[in-house]
């Protein structure tokens, strides 16, 4: 039975026709979308921080800061080395090729497919955007079904904004996104679980597709007792239960060497106390978990953890699905809290001889999408530099590697394929043409003409 495409045959084609226009390649035009996209952020801020308040339940100033702001500081970026960053570059020809010169030169892909999940619903479609425009590109922007909202207002504004010829919005579940994926793109940037990205990579092989997979996983967490504990939990605690805990990047457990355990517990209960008082229900600045399954599931992994609650561990679903920041410590490796991706405001904490076992367990698992090391002794550094593989790596604070402009984003192995944010977004989503001029006189080829002298047939 074939399936109703969700975006038509016509739409795709005056996408693509409008690349093969050549318009896009005109820094103008993709400035002048990316500033677009910039007024569009800013005129809605508000509209766009309520339907992500009402979709996830996060606090306004986290969807101000980790949503709106992001988004405006990677346009800005883009803005700001655009002819840079997309200007040919220069390869110098070999002596056997002169006369002649070449390049480099970065040519949009075409019409890139941008699907975003549910947790960063504005940022994780909107800077993925920015990228696909800044390298002239068009785009189908599928939002995630599980944020109605949000994805009512982008499908209202991306196309006011960008223009109906440079942005479709296709709002939809599986059943659209599956039929989605069974037309041509140029090009597909994909956020979300690995299960998804693989539906994802399997359809793109269809069509020979390259794809960018941003993917999530369990980010490790490394403490020993050479830092201050309280610092380090302070960190600790904000990276996890920012947005609840549901972000891709978030402390997802930590290993601690058994010297330094006791007092880093004490230190999270301290921190989880300051950020969001002896009651974390009350407070303003605690998120919510998206909705009932999600809720359930988290509630069911601290259930069969096999551990023990040291802190938190309450909920209540019908307060808008809360879950207390939770710590829970002695769980075996093997629990499905130790396998499966958190993704939520419950923290594993394990106890590990030295760095090295920690290595050894971090080694045993898929490769992470961050890794994050608190110790002040070098060669423990060095270890995890050297012996581990991440997408990211980050000492002695979580987050915020996401947000220094230069530092390209992605994951390996299991977190992901591709990397992006400021340069790396222009690189990954355009095409690297090589560019060869070559004078046709004076006719240096001459020399490798047939008929071959039979000196050189015997050579
Ligand atoms: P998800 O994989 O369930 O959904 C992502 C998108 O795929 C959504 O738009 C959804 O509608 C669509 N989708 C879902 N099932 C599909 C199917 N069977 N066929 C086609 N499309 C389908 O992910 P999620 O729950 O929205 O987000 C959470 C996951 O995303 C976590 O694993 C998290 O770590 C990861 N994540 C990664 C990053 C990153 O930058 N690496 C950022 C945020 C989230």
């Amino acid at each position: 039975m074939t399936q109703l495409a969700p975006v038509d045959q016509a739409r795709l084609a005056a996408l693509r026709d409008l690349v093969t226009s050549g318009i896009t390649r005109d820094l103008d035009w993709r400035r002048s979308r990316l500033s677009a996209l910039r007024a569009m952020v800013l005129e809605h801020e508000e509209a766009l921080t309520e339907a992500v308040r009402e979709d996830v339940g996060k606090p306004h100033l986290e969807v101000r800061l980790t949503e709106l702001s992001f988004v405006v500081q990677e346009i800005d970026l883009l803005l700001a080395n655009l002819a840079r960053w997309t200007a040919p570059r220069r390869v110098g020809l070999p002596v056997t090729h002169l006369p002649g010169s070449a390049h480099v030169q970065l040519q949009p892909k075409g019409v890139v497919l941008v699907i975003g999940p549910w947790n960063y619903p504005v940022q994780l479609l909107l800077t993925p955007l920015a990228g696909v425009l800044a390298a002239g590109n068009t785009a189908v922007v599928k939002p995630s079904d599980l944020t109605p909202r949000v994805a009512a207002l982008l499908a209202e504004l991306l196309p006011r904004y960008l223009g109906a010829d440079t942005v479709e919005v296709v709002v939809g579940g599986v059943p659209e996104t599956t039929a989605l994926l069974q037309e041509r793109f140029d090009h597909i940037f994909f956020t979300g679980s690995p299960r998804v990205g693989r539906i994802v990579m399997r359809a793109a092989a269809e069509h020979l597709t390259p794809v960018t997979l941003e993917l999530g996983g369990k980010s490790p967490t490394f403490v020993d007792g050479t830092v201050d504990p309280d610092l380090a939990a302070r960190r600790i605690v904000w990276g996890k239960f920012t947005n609840a805990g549901q972000t891709c990047v978030a402390p997802d457990y930590v290993l601690v060497t058994r010297d330094a355990r006791d007092a880093l517990l004490e230190a999270l209960a301290g921190a989880v106390e300051d950020f969001f008082g002896a009651d974390p229900s009350r407070s303003d600045d605690l998120g919510r978990i998206v909705n009932a399954d999600h809720h359930r599931r988290l509630v069911e992994l601290v259930e069969s953890s096999g551990g023990h609650v040291v802190l938190g561990g309450d909920h209540d679903v019908d307060d808008r699905h809360y879950l207390a920041p939770t710590v829970v410590v002695d769980v075996p490796l093997d629990a499905p809290l130790m396998s499966d991706e958190i993704f939520g405001p419950v923290l594993p904490v394990i106890g590990v001889s030295d760095a090295a076992e920690a290595v050894g367990i971090i080694n045993g698992r898929e490769r992470p999408l961050a890794l994050y090391v608190f110790s002040e002794d070098r060669a423990t550094r060095e270890l995890f530099e050297t012996r581990t593989i991440s997408g990211g790596l980050a000492h002695g604070a979580p987050l915020i590697h996401l947000a220094v402009p230069g530092l390209p984003f992605g994951g390996v192995g299991e977190s992901g394929m591709g990397r992006y944010l400021g340069r790396a977004s222009i690189e990954e989503l355009s095409h690297h043409r090589s560019v060869l001029n070559k004078p046709l006189a004076p006719d240096t080829l001459a020399a490798v003409y047939p008929p071959y002298p039979a000196w050189k047939r015997s050579a």
